[in-house]
């Protein structure tokens, strides 16, 4: 029996291919900035977004924590959806070391920030308050796309307040397919972009930071105070290089799998928010831990949440959902 495990498109495993590309890399010290193929990355991705340079990191967590220290200094502050990575699923990482406050605000039921709170959030020029730098969007957010015509008039509102507009793109790609559009539609939008390259796109490891020149010097220095300065990446890399290759178009293929699967979940009587990437969220209340014990004896991986979240990715394929929904059809 295969093992079947929808938890996140995190737990892909590199491909023969993806594994040949690395074992080919040509490598060399990328602290010395050395590093033939990490240096192809960031300038591949960068290029991609629109963008001026780009920075490879180990993991999404830090990519977001330098372009946090790089936009906002001790005492200042972003502003940031209550329910984003940034700060719910981060340890508080931009507090905890870059004594940046954050200032979360609720989020609408699209994945949006309602601007009109953004702008009562904003502090007045006072030395009683942290100054306020910086908002920070989420993209896809638990799966939803943001309308482009609303990260335009975020641009159009933080370049009217001098503030900086950073992109946790984790899933960019996931809503680059979703719209049919370039990278660049949604990435003109933002300052900065940090983009993983270990979710839907497979590789095991990484993330690239992309913004103008000067951010990207900062956001290397602070990598390096963060202990995330690393060696012959370009092993790394060269997964990065192949995922953004190989891996791009067929997330449609995860977008379909996961449309099929909320269909068929909802044809079961299941509660299933309406799908638009790669994620299917329905609710299960206190069956959770029950159905999770239950699917893990068919070989089935789930987590136990009330708000149950099933990701489709590059392990997935039709029969393994057909699987699952013959699972969730013996649980009713
Ligand atoms: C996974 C994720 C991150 C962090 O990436 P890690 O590599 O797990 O540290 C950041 N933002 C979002 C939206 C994510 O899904």
């Amino acid at each position: 029996m295969s093992y079947i495990d929808l938890r996140s498109d995190t737990v892909t495993r590199p491909t023969p291919g993806m594994l040949d590309a690395m074992t080919r890399a040509e490598v060399g010290d990328d602290v010395y900035g050395e590093d033939p193929t990490v240096a192809r990355l960031e300038a591949k991705l960068a290029d991609l977004l629109g963008l001026q340079a780009g920075l490879f990191v180990p993991t999404g967590t830090m990519s977001n924590l330098l372009g946090l220290m790089a936009h906002c200094e001790r005492g200042d502050e972003y502003i940031v959806g209550q329910q984003s990575h940034t700060y719910k699923y981060e340890g508080g990482g931009a507090a905890v070391l870059g004594s940046i406050q954050p200032q979360p605000v609720e989020m609408e039921a699209d994945g949006s920030l309602d601007l009109a709170r953004v702008e009562a959030a904003i502090k007045p020029h006072d030395f009683h308050f942290a100054r306020t730098r910086l908002l920070a969007l989420e993209n896809t957010m638990h799966g939803k796309v943001l309308p482009l015509d609303y990260l335009a008039s975020a641009r159009a509102f933080t370049s009217a307040r001098g503030l900086g507009l950073h992109l946790d793109g984790a899933r960019l790609f996931n809503a680059v397919v979703k719209l049919g559009v370039t990278p660049y539609e949604i990435t003109r939008h933002f300052d900065s972009v940090s983009v993983c390259l270990s979710k839907g796109l497979g590789a095991p490891i990484g993330s690239v930071l992309c913004g103008s020149e000067a951010f990207i010097d900062n956001a290397r220095r602070w990598r390096k105070v963060v202990g995330g300065g690393m060696r012959q990446a370009g092993i790394l890399a060269a997964a990065g290089i192949y995922a953004l290759d190989h891996h791009v178009h067929r997330l449609a293929d995860d977008h379909a799998l996961a449309k099929r699967l909320g269909d068929g979940l909802r044809d079961l009587g299941y509660a299933v928010e309406p799908v638009q990437t790669n994620m299917v969220y329905l609710q299960v209340g206190e069956c959770a831990e029950a159905l999770r014990d239950a699917a893990a004896k068919q070989g089935i991986t789930v987590s136990a949440a009330a708000r149950m979240r099933l990701v489709t990715h590059l392990d997935i394929d039709g029969a393994d959902v057909e699987r699952v929904l013959a699972f969730f059809a013996s649980q009713r």
